[in-house]
């Protein structure tokens, strides 16, 4: 076993782990980040790229409650369960109907509003600091409601996040046309947020996270941290080739942290949604921003030389592997919008970390701030990754 001592320990190299990687490195602490994959290849390599600030609605809503067991239960609908998981999941999904009741949706939805605000120039700023400002693109973003009855009912979530301040504008069916105009026309209407940004390529801007943590001198440690043990002044973690013991250990592992925290005493009801992704190469892209046809809980994607067709929500676990049937009815509604649509170039599943009330876990561990837990950031990992590496760096240095 090869041992080794550091300042900080952060476990996991996604989007989250990076980016507090980075952060406390430039503030010149000494970091070391275990991760046994390639940095950034898992759920933060997949995503729609969208800095989706203006996403402050939780997954689970009254509507959602409302229709739970035809959406979970309708393989080809947007929110599906695989139902060889459904025992495994029983305790989680009971709490996601107890966080969809009107009170809790309510409440939920302000927490995040509070975590969202201004992450995009948070993200503006990192862009810049490692060199991807150009993989930014700022035209905004485009939900779509197929028809007039969706739009109705579409009014009272518009008023919600009307009311904590997120910038949206109602769109007619003759402005979506005008805004995107190979879309087929649309009955209901469209959403536009003005401001929202994304990157045209979320593969690149982990390679350039991680870059810039190398750049700024942060030891990357090839392994998987399987027990975390307190000790008096450290706390050491063990994986399969290394012993690493820190000063402070954030545990920032995504889907997988749940194992991890309940080692420190930190019981969370993580789970899964296991998202999917098509990409079709081309250099003439059908949309020019991130558009989602809301019906089918997608987002079209441009990005660097591909449409990129991200999204929908698997409740599964961690070891099924991709389920084709998914990709299929991914395909299948894609081109419900895109007849023309060929041939995927390639797919990808990945496992968004996801709490019941979409509510991402940052605090120290309750048995003490020698442990950090940042993960659960469910739909919205990549929007709050700068804010959640200042957070963390800010309750390390309290
Ligand atoms: C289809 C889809 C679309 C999405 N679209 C968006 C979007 O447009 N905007 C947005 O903000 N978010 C989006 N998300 C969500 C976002 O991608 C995630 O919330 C975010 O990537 C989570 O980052 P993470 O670092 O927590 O997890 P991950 O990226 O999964 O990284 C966790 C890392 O921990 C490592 N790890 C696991 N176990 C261990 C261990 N024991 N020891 C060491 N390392 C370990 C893994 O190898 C992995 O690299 C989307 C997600 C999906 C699936």
């Amino acid at each position: 076993m090869q041992k080794l001592n550091t300042d900080i320990a952060v476990i996991g190299g996604g989007v989250i782990g990076l980016a507090i990687a980075l952060q406390l490195q430039t503030e010149g602490r000494e970091v070391a980040l275990i991760e046994p994959n390639e940095p950034g290849s898992g759920a933060s390599y997949g995503n729609a790229g969208t800095v989706a600030d203006y996403a402050v609605l939780p997954v689970g809503t009254p509507s959602v409650l409302r229709n739970i067991a035809s959406l979970l239960l309708n393989a080809d609908s947007p929110l599906s369960i695989r139902k060889a998981a459904l025992p495994t999941l029983f305790p989680w999904l009971m709490r996601f109907a107890y966080e969809s009741l009107p009170h809790r949706f309510h409440d939920n939805t302000r927490k995040l509003s509070e975590l969202l605000s201004d992450t995009s120039s948070e993200w503006l700023d990192l862009a810049a600091q490692i060199d991807a400002s150009a993989l930014l693109s700022a035209k905004g973003c485009l939900y779509l409601y197929q028809t007039e009855q969706a739009f109705k009912a579409a009014q009272s979530d518009i008023a919600l996040r009307r009311s904590v301040g997120i910038d949206q504008e109602l769109m007619s069916p003759d402005e979506v046309s005008r805004m995107e105009p190979n879309l087929p026309r649309i009955d209901g209407g469209g959403l536009f947020f003005p401001k929202a940004i994304n990157f045209t390529d979320p593969g690149m801007v982990m390679k350039r996270l991680e870059q810039a943590a190398l750049a700024a001198g942060v030891l990357f440690v090839k392994d998987t941290a399987s027990k975390i043990v307190r000790e008096s002044g450290s706390v050491r973690v063990t994986g399969n080739t290394t012993v690493v013991a820190a000063r402070t250990v954030v545990i920032a592992a995504g889907a997988h942290s749940g194992r991890l925290a309940a080692q420190t005493g930190d019981r969370v009801q993580l789970d899964t949604e296991r998202g999917y992704h098509l990409e079709f190469d081309m250099d003439e892209m059908p949309v020019k921003r991130p558009v989602c046809p809301t019906h089918h809980g997608f987002y079209f994607c441009p990005m660097a030389g591909r449409l990129r067709v991200a999204g929908t929500v698997e409740l599964g676990g961690l070891t099924a592997p991709e389920n084709q049937r998914r990709l299929d009815v991914l395909l299948s509604n894609a081109r419900r919008v895109f007849p023309d649509l060929g041939a995927p170039s390639r797919s990808w599943m990945g496992f968004r970390p996801s709490m019941p009330d979409s509510v991402p876990v940052i605090r120290p561990s309750k048995g003490g701030k020698d442990v950090i837990l940042a993960f659960g950031h469910g739909h919205i990992g990549l929007t709050l990754a700068p804010r959640t590496a200042r957070m963390v760096s800010g309750m390390i240095a309290a």
